[in-house]
């Protein structure tokens, strides 16, 4: 498994207008624009910083995984995503080193990414995604 770099930080956050506000009018990075993704009941939206992104994810309905989050956590980062070069071979890779996934099969994330999620318990807590685009 090859790690290419931080892709993106995905922070849970109640309001993206409200959060807008903070990432590009205080920080002033770009704000590219967002994106739904239905199935995981979340709008991401993104603001490249360097070779690396801050994707805030605002939960698009009450029972949705991030508005889970944030019921338990509150607002802030949720989970840390690496680039791989082949995300495939990554999964087969921690499945064999008898890793706990929450995916075993990537799945379709923003911006037509492959991705898939390792579970927290086998990361010492942090929800740790690997993404291939
Ligand atoms: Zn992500």
């Amino acid at each position: 498994m090859k790690i290419l770099k931080i892709d993106h930080l995905g922070i849970a956050v109640n309001d993206l207008d409200e959060s807008k506000k903070f990432w590009s009018g205080i920080l002033g990075l770009d704000f590219e624009g967002t994106e739904t993704v239905a199935e995981q009941k979340v709008t991401t939206a993104f603001f490249p910083v360097g070779e690396s992104e801050v994707e805030l994810l605002v939960s698009t309905s009450p029972d949705g995984p991030v508005a889970k989050y944030i019921e338990k956590k509150g607002q802030g980062i949720q989970h840390v995503a690496f680039r791989v070069d082949d995300i495939e071979r990554a999964l087969e890779e921690l499945k064999a080193k008898g890793v706990r996934l929450i995916d075993e099969k990537p799945r379709k994330g923003a911006g037509g990414a492959k991705i898939a999620f390792i579970h927290p318990k086998a990361t010492g807590g942090v929800l740790v995604e690997l993404c291939e685009r």
